[in-house]
């Protein structure tokens, strides 16, 4: 990069004129509300965090209730948006906070628990001034093509490379608003499939654009570990209740069992497709008969519905009966 500071004063510009207005970027800057925010976001798009932002802060907002909310009733407020082990550590993180207050300094801040390099990065920043560089998935993207750098963006080493790149072009001064313009930049113009380089703030700045390799990059080798799952879904009624087990992959959660023997199958109701992590499921689901209540699971009544945490793919499998 030629002219670091033109750069800096493009890109900040540019995010300060376009910014989307959310929940946790309107004033008084509340790190609490910005770290809840920042894990909400982990993996999950901004259009379906902020109900489920505004519902969680309504219940929990601060520290202290979260602490002393019982798991059930977090996991509840967070039952949908999965990766629950999320939900678990903040509650882990508001416990460890001396007093209730939340932390000022980045060291007491990566060390609570379920915070990494990235989000300690972020609340750090946007909260405080801090300068260090927070560097999620969409700051790896506007690197690799700025640069032209067609390593595997998978590898930790180029991440870690990159990191040290990211830190490099970070504006000291404006550290919150920087980082937030670099991932902005990444979600809204500078996107995994086609960016609008014509809308981009920094096109004279970027190497990619400049040699017309802007869509190959960043270069992903891909993820062994995928795997493709089939199951089925069991529906089964009885007097207004539902047969549900605890669910063998999310504690503190209920689901509909899945592919149980011997049951009497009456009706083909539907599938539909759920990703979790390395998984991709096909989940078909089925209307089937039960003579007898099998082992560890419950008929529970249909009206305690609302008040259980059911797992994701049991929520989306009772939507084809309630239809
Ligand atoms: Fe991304 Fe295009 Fe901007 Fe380069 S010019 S940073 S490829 S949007």
């Amino acid at each position: 990069m030629d002219d670091l500071a033109a750069f800096r004063a493009k890109l900040l510009a540019w995010y300060r004129n376009v910014r989307r207005d959310l929940p946790w970027r309107r004033t008084p800057i509340d790190p609490y509300r910005i770290w809840i925010s920042e894990i909400m976001l982990q993996q999950t798009r901004v259009a379906t965090v902020i109900p489920y932002y505004e519902r969680f802060l309504a219940r929990f907002p601060n520290p202290s209730t979260l602490a002393a909310a019982p798991e059930q009733d977090v996991l509840a407020h967070w039952a949908g948006l999965g990766y629950y082990s999320r939900a678990r550590n903040l509650q882990k993180a508001a416990v460890q906070m001396p007093g209730g207050v939340f932390p000022c300094a980045y060291d007491e801040i990566r060390a609570l628990a379920g915070i990494g390099d990235y989000t300690a990065a972020a609340v750090a920043s946007i909260a405080y001034g801090l300068p260090y560089a927070a560097v999620d998935g969409n700051v790896l993207r506007v690197i690799a093509r700025l640069c032209k750098d067609a390593s595997d963006i998978k590898s930790p080493k180029t991440r870690a490379r990159f990191a040290t790149m990211a830190a490099e072009l970070l504006d000291v001064a404006n550290p919150g608003d920087f980082n937030q313009a670099m991932m902005e930049l990444g979600a809204t113009v500078c996107t995994p499939k086609n960016p609008t380089c014509l809308l981009c703030p920094v096109r004279e700045d970027c190497n990619g654009f400049a040699a017309g390799t802007q869509n190959q990059l960043p270069i992903k080798i891909r993820d062994t570990r995928q795997k493709d799952v089939h199951i089925t879904v069991l529906i089964a009624e009885r007097e207004n209740a539902l047969l549900l087990r605890p669910s063998q992959q999310i504690a503190g959660f209920w689901e509909l069992p899945f592919d149980v023997e011997g049951i009497g199958l009456a009706e083909r109701l539907g599938s539909f497709a759920h990703q979790i992590t390395f998984h991709k499921y096909t989940c078909d689901v089925v209307r089937g008969v039960v003579a007898r209540k099998p082992k560890g699971m419950e008929w529970v009544a249909r009206a305690r519905l609302a008040e259980l945490p059911l797992t994701t793919i049991s929520k989306k499998a009772l939507r084809l009966i309630d239809r």
